[in-house]
Order: C-alpha cells, then structure tokens, then sequence
C-alpha cells in the first residue's frame, strides 16, 4: 500500500491514545486523528470524487491541517495546498491550471476562496475548529500506484507564472524515509514547528515524518518567537525545525530564557535559505543545541542534502547527499566539475518531481535523465558535503567580477548590532550592477553606512563590499520565512541610500 496517510494512521492501531499533535488550543491522539481523517476522506469519496481528482486545501498550521491533509490523501485526490495569503485571483489561477473540482479551507481565511470558488461554480467547505465532518469515515486509505501523483504544490522558480510541481504517493514516502535516519528519529521525539504546512518543507519533510514516525508534532501559527519559546517550554520539545530568520528571531527574543527550558532539546533542522554561521554559533551557544542545515526545492519534495546527525556536521555546508539521491556539481557546458569548483547544482533521486502538471517544455528544460536543474549555485568538498554558494540569478556582476550575495552578508551578521542583511545589486552605469546592503540593526543601534563599509572592508575584498547602505525595521519575507530579495526595491535603494 502507497499511501502516506496510511502509514500515519498504523499508529493509531497500534497506540491509539499517544498523542500526535500539540497546539495551543488542545492535543488530538493518533486515535483522535485517524478517525476524524477517516471522516473528511469519507466526506469527500460521498462528494463524488474519483481518485486523483484535484482539491485545493488552503489552511495555516494548525492541528486540523493533517487532519484534512490526511483525509484527502486517504480519499486518493491529488492534494493542492495553498498559501493562507493567497488572493482570490491567485486561487482562481490554480484552480484552472490544475482543473480543481473542490475547495477545502480553514474558516479564518475564507473570503479569497470563497470569492475564486464562487467565480467558477466550484464547491467551497469551509473547516471550522475540530475539523468534525459528519460522514461516513472510510475505512482504509485508497491504494495509490507509487507513481500517481499525491500532491500539487504551486511554485514560480526563477520566472513566470506559478507552476504545479505534482509530486508521487512515492515520493513522499521516500522522503519520509530519508529524513527519518538522517534525524535519528524515534517515537518518543517531540517535534515542534513553526513552518506553515502548506509549503513542502513543513508538509512533506516535517509533518509527514513526524507523524510516519509516531512521534508529537506542535504546531504553530503565525511564528512568533516568543510563542515559540513558549511552545518549546511547554512541550519539553526534544527537536525543533525552522527556517533561518526564525532561530535569528528567537537568538534576539530569548531573554527570560535559561538552560532548563533548553535541556530537552537534542536537534534543529534549518533549510529553505542559507544559514549565516554566525546565527548558527549564537545558537548553538545559547540553546545548547546544533542546527543542522540540510537543502531541498519543491521539486525535490524538500529533500536533497542534509547534515547527519551520525556524521560530522560541516557549517557553513548543508551536508552530504541523502540517503538515495545523488548530487552533482556542473560547469555551464553540464560537465561535472572537481570539487571546490563552483557550479550548478543537479539532483537525482526517488524525492525528484514526476514534472510540472500540463507544462512539458518546463519539465524537459528542469528534469533531463532524471537529473533536476536546480538554478542554485554551489561546490562539493572532497567528502560530498555541498555548500550552496546563492541562487544563480542572485549572482552580482559588478564590474565583471562575481559577488556572491551570501558571501558578503556573512561577514555583516557577525556584526553585533545587526539583526538582519540582504545584500543585493542595483543597476549602475558605470559597473553595471553595484553591491547594496539593505540593514536591519537592533533598536538601540546606531550605525551609519561609514561605518559598516569600514567594517567589512577588513574581511571582504574592495569591489565586495556593499556602497550602497539601507536601513530598514526587517526585511520582506514570504510565507516560510524566507528573506524575499525580489521584493526589495533596487531603484529606492539606487536614490535614497547612504553610504
Ligand atoms: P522552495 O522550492 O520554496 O523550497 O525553494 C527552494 C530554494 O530554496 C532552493 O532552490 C534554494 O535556492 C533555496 N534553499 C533551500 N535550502 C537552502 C539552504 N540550506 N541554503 C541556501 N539556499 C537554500
């Protein structure tokens, strides 16, 4: 049996009552979860719906997110999850590209589905608290082929418009089964997260398996450090997943904090953008706990590289290769390089992608021979640990020498006074791009652009440091966290900056 709800509901047969998740508002069993799974997959198989039908699930971290997720995946839909954020055009546009036919969403963010589903005569439910749907609960989960696709998650990559990333019953699985090791993970792990579920890393690499484990999964939502503190406290949390800008939040929120709210606390996983090695150490020291930083992409189910729990942990690296998937480094005529030669990163494994849904042209140019084109640039050291060097198209080209970003922002965060940095480029007439730093400081700080272009001239060579300097309360992100430099105003920059 292919079927990623059914290894989560072995658990509830075999130990109904060990609790599966925490939240603010209340624990739900493995029990508790299986059956009301049962009934939102019974709701939907007496909706009408024939496997692989696709249902859009818009909800944000809360308990009733695997409850639902779960249900669907039993019913055997294809399940597309959505950002809470997502406005009524952006719903439309998935729920004609990937020929919808339901939509599920959590009764907090309603109106923009309401208003997409409405437009197309579509079915909208709307999931209250409890998640309770009175039906007739299924009683097993529909028996995928490993290669039916599970679910559909929407990603614009480089450019263009969002593209369905659709994702097998098998890959979710296999990633399961690649993290499980690699985090040591056993049943009596409590695992707490602050990643919004709809995105894959909080879905297919942190959900899934916690609850394939039989492990406990707090949740919560919005992120907030000092709930999530709490939360650690609380639920004596043993593992912890997050993404960089949320360890950085909580290093700078964890004042009334000491060793034993931390003393339970064995791991962090960290992805989804680079993790400053400063951040990392300040961590590390404070919480009395590693990160471990690991890489992935939507189409490759999250999973990629991570650092080993059992193996020597590199920082500043995102690790090895994991288990099954094969990385390669390649030199822009796609001849593998030697290691400590930068490239493009490619990776092949059971976690890559089936392809972009109904977009033949867009798989064939990303996926060749089983090998996804992942747009980042990064180097293998002589024992396969990958370090992600940036995002090929963050790259700066400033007077026809290369500036990685990631390199230059390093060196900024040990800076104590600085909280968060993007560095980006800015069109220049004479270099053709120039590098810019967009400074986040600490309430108390002050500190000139002067005085920051003094400070990394000390480390970084002349046409690496940032001229241009913005100060700005925090820097724009997305859903998961992320630092979103696309957002960042380049022009503003250009006529506004100091420095
Ligand atoms: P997404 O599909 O939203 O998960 O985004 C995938 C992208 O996130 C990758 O192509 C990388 O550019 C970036 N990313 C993920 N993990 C890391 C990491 N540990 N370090 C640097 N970039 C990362």
């Amino acid at each position: 049996m292919v079927n990623v709800a059914a290894n989560v509901w072995s658990h509830a047969e075999a130990d109904p009552d060990r609790v599966a998740l925490r939240s603010p508002r209340g624990d739900l069993s493995y029990g508790r979860l299986r059956e009301l799974s049962a009934r939102a997959g019974g709701a939907v198989v007496a909706a009408g719906l024939q496997p692989l039908d696709r249902v859009v699930f818009i909800a944000p971290s809360v308990i009733e997110f695997p409850v639902v997720y779960f249900g669907l995946h039993a019913a055997g839909v294809s399940v597309i999850t959505m950002n809470t954020m997502a406005t009524a055009p952006e719903i439309g546009y998935v729920l004609d590209d990937s020929q919808a036919s339901l939509v599920l969403v959590w009764h907090e963010n309603a109106d923009a589905a309401r208003t997409a589903a409405a437009d197309r005569g579509l079915d909208l439910w709307i999931i209250g608290e409890g998640a309770d749907l009175d039906a007739e609960p299924l009683a097993s989960a529909h028996d995928h082929a490993p290669d039916d696709t599970a679910i559909i998650l929407y990603t614009s990559g480089t450019t263009g418009r969002p593209k369905g990333v659709e994702l097998t019953a098998a890959n979710l699985l296999d990633t399961t089964s690649s993290f499980l090791p690699v985090l040591a993970l056993t049943e009596d792990d409590r695992f707490g997260t602050a990643l919004p579920l709809f995105h894959v890393y909080g879905q297919a690499v942190v959900m899934n398996t916690v609850l394939v484990t039989g492990a406990s999964l707090s949740v919560l939502s919005p992120f907030e450090p000092a709930a999530m503190l709490e939360m650690l406290r609380r639920d004596r949390l043993t593992a912890m997943a997050g993404v960089p800008t949320m360890w950085n939040a909580m290093l700078h929120a964890a004042a009334d904090y000491g060793p034993s709210d931390f003393e339970h606390l064995r791991l962090a996983t960290s992805g989804g953008a680079s993790l400053p090695v400063e951040v990392m150490r300040a961590f590390n020291e404070r919480f009395d706990c590693a990160i471990l930083e690991g890489y992935g992409l939507t189409e490759s189910t999250g999973a990629a590289t991570f650092n080993d729990i059992n193996r020597e942990q590199k920082a500043g690296t995102v690790g090895p290769a994991l288990p099954g998937s094969l990385i390669e480094v390649r030199d822009t005529m796609g001849d593998p390089v030697e290691a400590g030669v930068v490239g493009e990163v490619f990776i092949k494994g059971p976690t890559i992608m089936k392809g972009y849904r109904n977009r033949p042209e867009a798989t064939a140019e990303d996926l060749r021979d089983g090998w996804l084109k992942t747009g980042d640039l990064g180097m293998l050291d002589e024992d396969g640990y990958l370090s992600i060097v940036d995002r090929a198209k963050d790259l700066i080209i400033r007077g026809g020498y290369n500036v990685y970003p990631r390199e230059v922002e390093e060196v900024l965060y040990e800076h104590p006074d600085i909280v968060e940095v993007a560095v980006v480029g800015v069109p220049d007439d004479h270099f053709g791009e120039e590098v810019a730093a967009v400074v986040a400081l600490r309430p108390d700080a002050e500190l000139t652009g002067e005085q920051l272009r003094t400070w990394a001239k000390v480390q970084l060579s002349a046409y690496k440091v940032p001229r241009l300097y913005q100060f700005v309360e925090a820097l724009p992100k997305g859903a998961t966290g992320k630092i979103l430099k696309r957002e960042i105003d380049r022009d503003a920059i250009r006529h506004a900056s100091i420095g």
